[in-house]
Parts: C-alpha cells; sequence; structure tokens
C-alpha cells in the first residue's frame, strides 16, 4: 500500500471528541510549547465547564497518536511538526526536539541516520521506546 508524503495530518481512525480537537487546535494554534494550564485556561473559553482531568485526559490521548509530544525539558506540549511526514509508516522513527533555554522556541528535526542507530540500540536493549522523541536543549541561533 502507497501513502502519499504530502498529504496533511490524517485524523482518520482517531476519536476526535469535542474536547481532544479543541486542544489540539489551541497546541496546533500555539506559537510555542504550551503548558497544561494555560491549555485549560483557553479551553475554557471553548468549553467553560472544562476540568483539569479533561486537559490531561485529552492530552494523554493526543500525545499516545503522536499528534502532540510532551516537551519534558519545559513541562508542555508542543504540536508535532512532522506527523504530516507519515510517522505512522515509520514506527522506528525517531524525531529530536530541540528546545531554546532563552526564547523558549522549539525545532523538531528528524535524520534518517540517527533514526536508525536509535532503532537499533533500541532492538539490541530489547527496549520498546514509547515516545520516539529526544530532547536537546541549548541555544537558538537567534538568541547565541
Ligand atoms: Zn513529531
Ligand atoms: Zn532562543
Amino acid at each position: 500500500m502507497s501513502v502519499a508524503t504530502e498529504t496533511k495530518v490524517s485524523l482518520e481512525g482517531l476519536n476526535l471528541t469535542a474536547s481532544r480537537r479543541a486542544v489540539l487546535d489551541i497546541v496546533k494554534g500555539a506559537k510555542k510549547p504550551m503548558k497544561a494550564y494555560d491549555i485549560l485556561s483557553d479551553l475554557q473559553q471553548v468549553i467553560p465547564h472544562a476540568k483539569p482531568p479533561t486537559v490531561y485526559r485529552a492530552l494523554d490521548y493526543l500525545v499516545t497518536n503522536h499528534l502532540l509530544h510532551r516537551v519534558n525539558a519545559q513541562n508542555a506540549f508542543v504540536y508535532c511538526q512532522h506527523h504530516e511526514k507519515c510517522f505512522h509508516d515509520h514506527p522506528e522513527r525517531f524525531n529530536v526536539i530541540f528546545t531554546c533555554i532563552t526564547c523558549g522556541a522549539i525545532t523538531e528535526q528528524a535524520h534518517h541516520v540517527m533514526s536508525n542507530v536509535m532503532a537499533e540500540m533500541t532492538k539490541a536493549m530489547g527496549f520498546m521506546s514509547d515516545s520516539h522523541i529526544l530532547e536537546c536543549t541549548g541555544v537558538c541561533k537567534e538568541c547565541s
């Protein structure tokens, strides 16, 4: 089965409830990583009765389905910048999230060599990686 690499984010097969959809749109529309409590206050503009568990459950689902990534360095969430490139067809792919410690800017990059090395390492260890995300903190070009 061939899959076009130009296709937009496929939400097919995903169960996007109103709150999941709203959380996805909030994080996608943000210029910077969003912390859970910021997402909650934005969500309450759309769904006034939304409570913290609503946000946490939605984030869990969206991260598990690779639409969002958790950035541990900031304890925040970002929209997957590589989702358009058929992430689901390359389960062994690893992306790096670079976080600027000065301005908070985030860039997500992929490199096939690194993916291969990571896939080899995890296979040799018998390690089941669930995030497929590596993090690198430092100072971006604009801030250095
Ligand atoms: Zn990604
Ligand atoms: Zn910066």
